[in-house]
């Protein structure tokens, strides 16, 4: 789709939305809606990983963090993480999990407002974010304070008291989606550091970090961008920060010469003081393939696509499940890329609905979940899904004991 207003000679290509497809595993018989949780595995990783254990760990041995790149591959996985996050290359390393960069995000944020207490989230949020947060404060002692309040109370919460907002810009039980520029624009205008965590936004929706100044940002690679169960997780620096930002977390391969193994700590240059510890090297090949999908693709396309697809499920279980409410907004501009509807009996509803191989996933206490992907799905499994789903609510095809049992990961 050509933006509204473009001239007929703009020839940017078109997302070729067959191509990402078959650049998937997607096995036979199942609908995956569970993308928003932990994405299917690309096809070209298989190879990329297999070579990288015989051909660079196998063959190359520990000269591989020199001859294979592995030492310089964090940042440079970062900078193709940041084209599809709005932030511009040297800004953005990967490493470590999103829990972990939730924590040295917070920590960095209150070093720079060192006469304020107050950090302000909201009830939407994921609870590690909340946990590393309360965890972080803890340790700080005294009067640190997390404040936590309704997603709609946050522009009005914001005061001079408040020296970080650290949000989730999309709510993973109902999809609601923060407005980033404008949040951050009024914690600015109460002189607090603004961090955004992108888990459910990368890959997802259209970000862009420059234009809303955040501050921080951070998000995993294992959900829309595909990079496999326990994939790195990244951080971004607002280059107003690169060079003064505390990494908190002062692993020596965050220092600005690990190799000289000085007994002083000095934080590396930009982006490169917000790495840790060794790279998951095995894990960023995977990361490696699953990002060379995205090449060619524009989020604009891969957003447009997703309402499309998202509207159209809306309007299919509405019609046929008539038992099922809708948990995220209507209206898909507030909604990221996925659709939730509430049941009191969404875990047997999504046990049976997965039995059947539809899957999606069940946040308790009542949310049915599904994750709306256009790399890999198209209308045809939209309406497979709602008519699945159609037939499991008419039949009550989830009221049996073996359903209603929980599962360990729901
Ligand atoms: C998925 C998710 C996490 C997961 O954190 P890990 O450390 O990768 O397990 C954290 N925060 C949010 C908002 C998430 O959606």
């Amino acid at each position: 789709m050509l933006p509204l207003g473009a001239p007929p000679w703009h020839h940017e290509p078109m997302t070729d939305f067959a191509r990402t497809r078959s650049a998937f595993h997607l096995p036979e018989g199942i609908t995956y809606l569970d993308g928003n949780s932990l994405g299917p595995l690309p096809v070209a990783a298989e190879a990329r990983v297999a070579a990288m254990l015989r051909d660079e760990w196998g063959a190359k041995l520990i000269t591989g963090w020199n001859d294979a790149g592995w030492m310089a591959q964090p940042a440079r996985i970062g900078d193709r993480i940041g084209r599809l996050i709005g932030a511009p290359a040297g800004t953005v390393v990967t490493g470590d999990t999103l829990s972990i960069k939730v924590y040295q995000a917070l920590a960095a944020a209150l070093a720079l407002r060192p006469d304020r207490r107050v950090v302000l989230s909201d009830s939407g949020n994921f609870p590690t974010d909340l946990y590393m947060a309360e965890g972080l404060l803890r340790l700080m002692g005294g009067d640190y304070e997390l404040r936590v309040v309704a997603p709609e109370a946050v522009e009005e919460a914001l005061d001079d008291s408040v020296a970080a907002l650290m949000l989730t810009q999309v709510d993973y039980r109902t999809g609601r989606m923060h407005d980033m520029a404008a949040l951050t624009a009024a914690a600015h205008r109460a002189g607090a550091v603004a961090i955004w965590d992108l888990a459910h936004s990368a890959g997802a929706i259209e970000v862009d970090l420059t234009g809303a100044q955040a501050d921080f940002a951070v998000g995993c690679t294992y959900k829309f961008l595909n990079s496999g169960p326990g994939g790195p997780a990244f951080i971004y620096v607002a280059p107003a920060h690169a060079e003064t930002a505390d990494p908190v977390l002062q692993g020596w391969l965050g220092h600005a010469a690990p190799f000289a193994f000085d007994r002083d700590y000095r934080p590396g240059q930009g982006i490169e003081r917000m790495r840790v510890g060794t790279p998951p090297v095995i894990q960023m090949a995977a990361l490696e393939a699953a990002l060379d999908v995205w090449d060619g693709v524009r989020m604009a396309d891969v957003r447009a696509r997703a309402i499309v697809l998202s509207e159209r499920f809306i309007a299919g279980v509405e019609a046929a499940c008539p038992a099922l409410t809708l948990a995220s907004p209507r209206d898909a501009a507030m909604r990221g890329s996925q659709v939730s509807f509430r049941h009191p009996e969404g875990n047997a509803i999504m046990q049976a609905l997965i039995a059947e191989g539809v899957i999606g996933d069940f946040r308790a206490p009542d949310i049915l979940r599904f994750g709306i992907t256009p790399l890999y799905l198209d209308e045809g499994d939209i309406d497979r899904a709602v008519s699945v789903l159609a037939r499991i609510m008419d039949g009550q095809l989830w009221d049996t004991p073996a359903f209603r049992t929980r599962k360990a990961v729901t």
